[in-house]
């Protein structure tokens, strides 16, 4: 994905957190579902795609979400409501990317297994990495992401009326 998705269900999450005021939270979650992807420094510094701890490993993992929430979340509000919702936005991330038709899957149970999962329907297009996004793969992938994600931003950004 080209973290257009990932930004969308976190700015929904953020509606979702704190409908009145929402602009901090959204912010704030749409950063927390992008965090797995900080692996990408994996690539610089030499460590193997393949690898746990490369792109798409450990950072991706269903039990590493309650420790990459842990910040965002105190950042938001400190309860276990707002905790809990960035666990859950985090924890996306790594099966968004299941959804993907290509690059490695995720490792979904690790330290369980370091095996990469897959999804089996995987309609979202895998994103090229660094500056090759800048491409006409890459606004393909994009375009494709926001209109699968339409839903979320539209959510999020929904006009509501304001309490009197
Ligand atoms: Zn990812």
């Amino acid at each position: 994905m080209a973290g257009i998705g990932h930004i969308a269900v976190g700015l929904a999450a953020g509606r979702y957190q704190s409908p009145q005021k929402p602009l901090r939270a959204m912010v704030i979650l749409a950063v927390a579902a992008l965090l797995p992807d900080a692996d990408v420094v994996a690539f610089a510094l030499g460590i193997p795609y393949a690898s746990p701890f490369g792109h798409r490993g450990t950072s991706h993992a269903l039990l590493v979400a309650p420790l990459l929430a842990i910040l965002p979340a105190r950042l938001i509000d400190k309860t276990w409501r707002s905790y809990l919702l960035t666990t859950a936005v985090v924890a996306s991330h790594g099966l968004l990317d299941a959804l993907t038709d290509g690059g490695l899957g995720a490792a979904l149970l690790w330290p369980f297994t370091a095996e990469r999962f897959f999804f089996p329907w995987r309609p979202l297009p895998v994103s090229p990495i660094g500056a090759r996004v800048l491409s006409a793969r890459g606004l393909h992938v994009a375009l494709t992401e926001i209109l699968w994600f339409v839903p979320f931003v539209a959510y999020a950004l929904w006009p509501r009326k304001r309490p009197r």
